[in-house]
């Protein structure tokens, strides 16, 4: 977890003219819902509600005067390792940007503010017919899922979100408002494309949408008890044998009522229902003899959960991730076994490769494109070291690490979510765009 803190306390004598209806201090009616995250608490000295590049603008030139105040940059507030609060530091808050604005109608080319949650896009677009492939949990907000990655269940048919994205508006620690494209400051198109807040205010974000009127979307759901080793195998096998246009999400956890197993599998075929997509579908439905399952034609956006929760700063559970090659029967006995630990609650996989191994690996600071599966595993926060002691009997069979996807910010972690050749090219750009180091609070590449 990040943990930046500071003591100071500002007043609004201390706040500029021009941020002064953005300033949100503590006291301020609207502090409260602002000051935590949804996974963190937070305590800031001075949140900025802004939204026009003026504002950030002059956020940034506030911050720049206050270097001894930790820097926090938020759009929706999902970071599960809580970067985007902190104690006593300032917080740009572009959470109230959301516009959504067809660029050109031809070419599928939107532009989406960076408060947008994604789940929101997603209807933003619908009338169109048209989506961007996004996180399964739709309140994450377009600024944060687009510089982070973005792994979702249209995964191996449309990449991850950052992969859909043609161009940032940005403003830099200096206060230029630039445009990053492939064209226009590639470099930092780059790296902004996996590293988040490392070099400077996204406040707008393009993306290229994709036509996809509907998707196939099939729900299983097992009570397995004793034969959750054979339910996870059969999974990992179907989603490592489907077809790209399949996408699984397989999420094992236990009861708090009775202690007993649950399985539920969501898949999404990306297109209309047809006897192909049936038959890819039918082992997923067919994970065990007991499972109940249905398949339905449905608006992608109904495959993702945008229910609007309030930010309450409860850290819900341990995240630690890693990506997975196809899972033979030992790994997925492995991680089957990891649920007779009243540590660990819940197994989560998702199916990956796919359009995301398209992509060339330098071509985007988001590195971690091969394996099968992004392997999630989660614990109970009040026994964290036992946790960490079972997880690390699996870990050594994993790769890498999805930097959105866990609480952790050490070096270890870094390292293993970004090569070393991504970090000394971001270091390169970080010297260019951000060279006296006002980013350098943000957690995500030290
Ligand atoms: C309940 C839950 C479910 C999730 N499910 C998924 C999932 O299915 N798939 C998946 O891929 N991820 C998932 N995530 C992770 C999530 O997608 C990432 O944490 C993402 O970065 C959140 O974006 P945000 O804008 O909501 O969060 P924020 O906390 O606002 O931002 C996250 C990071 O991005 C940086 N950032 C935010 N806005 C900007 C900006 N405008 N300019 C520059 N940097 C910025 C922040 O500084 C911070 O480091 C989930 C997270 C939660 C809490």
């Amino acid at each position: 977890m990040s943990d930046p803190t500071s003591n100071a306390v500002l007043t609004s004598a201390d706040i500029p003219d021009e941020l002064g209806s953005a300033a949100i201090l503590p006291g301020d009616d609207r502090y409260e819902q602002r000051q935590s995250v949804y996974s963190t608490p937070g305590a800031p000295a001075v949140i900025f509600a802004v939204s026009s590049v003026d504002e950030v603008r002059a956020a940034l030139a506030f911050a720049s005067s206050h270097r001894d105040l930790p820097l926090a940059v938020r759009s929706g507030g999902h970071s599960i390792a809580g970067a985007s609060t902190n104690v006593g530091g300032i917080v740009i808050d572009l959470s109230d940007s959301r516009e959504l604005t067809v660029v050109d109608e031809e070419a599928g080319i939107v532009k989406a503010g960076p408060g947008l949650p994604s789940g929101l896009l997603l209807t933003g677009l619908q009338e169109r017919g048209w989506v961007v492939p996004v996180p399964t949990f739709g309140d994450t907000a377009v600024g944060g899922v687009a510089t982070a990655g973005g792994i979702g269940l249209l995964a191996r048919s449309l990449g991850v979100t950052l992969d859909s994205v043609t161009g940032f508006d940005v403003v830099l620690a200096d206060g230029r408002a630039v445009r990053a494209d492939k064209d226009s400051e590639p470099e930092l198109f780059w790296a902004l494309r996996g590293t988040g807040a490392t070099a400077g205010v996204v406040t707008s974000v393009e993306f290229k949408a994709t036509p996809l009127p509907e998707v196939l979307s099939a729900t299983t759901t097992v009570a397995p008890g004793d034969r959750i080793a054979d339910v996870l195998y059969a999974w990992a096998q179907a989603a490592q044998q489907a077809p790209r246009e399949v996408t699984s999400a397989f999420l094992a956890n236990r009861s708090k009522d009775d202690g007993s197993l649950r399985v539920t599998i969501n898949t999404v075929w990306a297109g209309s229902d047809s006897p192909e997509a049936q038959a890819a579908l039918a082992p997923f439905l067919a994970v065990d003899a007991e499972a109940v399952g249905s398949v339905k034609t449905v608006l992608y956006s109904a495959t993702v959960f945008t229910p609007g929760f309030p930010h309450v700063g409860k850290r819900s559970a341990i995240f630690r991730n890693g990506f997975s090659p196809a899972l033979d029967r030992a790994a997925s006995d492995a991680l089957a076994e990891l649920l007779d630990h009243p540590e660990v609650t819940t197994v989560n996989l998702r199916g990956f490769g796919g359009a995301v191994a398209d992509v060339p690996v330098e071509e985007t600071a988001f590195v971690n494109r091969s394996g099968e599966y992004l392997v999630s595993v989660w614990g109970a926060v009040d026994r964290q070291d036992a946790f960490e002691s079972i997880w690390s009997t699996v870990r050594p069979r994993f790769h890498g690490v999805y930097a959105g996807y866990t609480d952790q910010t050490d070096e270890e972690t870094l390292a293993a979510a970004f090569s070393d050749a991504v970090r000394e090219r971001l270091a390169r750009v970080r010297a260019e765009y951000d060279p006296t180091g006002l980013f350098a609070h943000t957690p995500a590449v030290r």
